[in-house]
C-alpha cells in the first residue's frame, strides 16, 4: 500500500472493491474457505496510515514487503551502486520490522529481483540481515520463501539459501510460500519448489494464517 505523492491513498478504492468482490465470491461459493490478504509495502512512506487501513479492515493474512527506496522528500531514489542499494533496502526493512503489524515478511532480496543486484552483494550484509532474521524471530514473524524469480533468467527462489538457514538457525519456525503472481495463471507456480528448499533447509512445517492466526501444513 502506497500513498499517493500528494498523500492520496490510491489503494483505499482498490480495498474497497476487493472486499466487496471477496464477500460476493464468498456467498456464491459457500463450501471453499476464502481468505484475503494485504500485501502491505513501503510502510514507511505512511506509517499513520499503514496504521488505519490494517484497523479499519480485518485481513487474514498481512505480508510486509519493501518495494521502493525515497529520499527525504518521499521521491523515489533508485540510482545507486548495488551495495548502496542494499544499505537503503535494509534501512527500509528495519523501519517496516519496527513498524511490525504483519504477518509474514517478503522477498527479503528483492533488490536481486528487481535492481539485478548480484546475490553475492547480499552476504557483505550479512550481519545486517541476521539481525533482521533475529527480530522477526522475537515478533513471531514468519519469512516468505518467494517463487517468482524462479521464472526471470536467474531461476533461483528468494531468499537465498543461507537467509533461511540463518532464520531457522535463530529459533525461526514459520515459513510462508507466495507466488507473487500477478496474474491468476501464475497462482501457485514454483510454490512446490519453494516447499522442497524449506524441507531442504530443515523446516518441517510452512504457515498460512487466518485472521491473522497462523495455522501449519506439514510438508
Ligand atoms: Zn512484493
Amino acid at each position: 500500500m502506497r500513498s499517493h505523492k500528494h498523500g492520496y491513498p490510491f489503494y483505499f478504492p482498490i480495498a474497497e472493491r476487493r472486499w466487496k468482490e471477496i464477500e460476493e465470491a464468498k456467498g456464491a461459493f459457500p463450501t471453499i474457505k476464502l481468505l484475503i490478504g494485504l500485501e502491505l509495502g513501503d510502510v514507511s512512506n505512511n506509517v499513520e496510515l499503514a496504521r488505519q487501513h490494517l484497523q479499519q479492515y480485518d485481513y487474514d493474512f498481512v505480508l510486509g514487503s519493501v518495494h521502493h527506496i525515497r529520499d527525504e522528500r518521499n521521491q523515489r531514489f533508485e540510482n545507486l551502486c548495488p551495495t548502496d542499494l542494499v544499505v537503503a533496502y535494509l534501512e527500509e526493512m528495519d523501519a517496516l520490522v519496527d513498524f511490525g503489524a504483519f504477518d509474514s515478511l517478503a522477498h527479503l532480496d528483492y533488490p536481486a529481483k528487481m535492481w539485478d543486484v548480484p546475490q553475492s552483494v547480499f552476504s557483505y550484509f550479512q550481519d545486517r540481515i541476521d539481525a533482521i532474521l533475529k527480530r522477526i524471530v522475537e515478533k513471531n514473524i514468519a519469512l516468505e520463501i518467494n517463487s517468482s524469480m524462479l521464472f526471470k533468467p536467474a531461476a533461483r527462489l528468494l531468499p537465498q539459501r543461507w537467509v533461511l538457514e540463518h532464520y531457522r538457525a535463530f529459533g525461526g519456525t514459520m515459513i510462508t510460500l507466495g507466488s507473487d503472481a500477478h496474474h491468476a495463471h501464475a497462482i501457485a507456480r514454483g510454490l512446490e519448489q519453494a516447499k522442497a528448499l524449506a524441507r531442504d533447509v530443515g523446516f518441517d512445517h510452512v504457515v498460512y494464517y487466518e485472521k491473522q492466526k497462523s495455522a501449519v501444513v506439514s510438508i
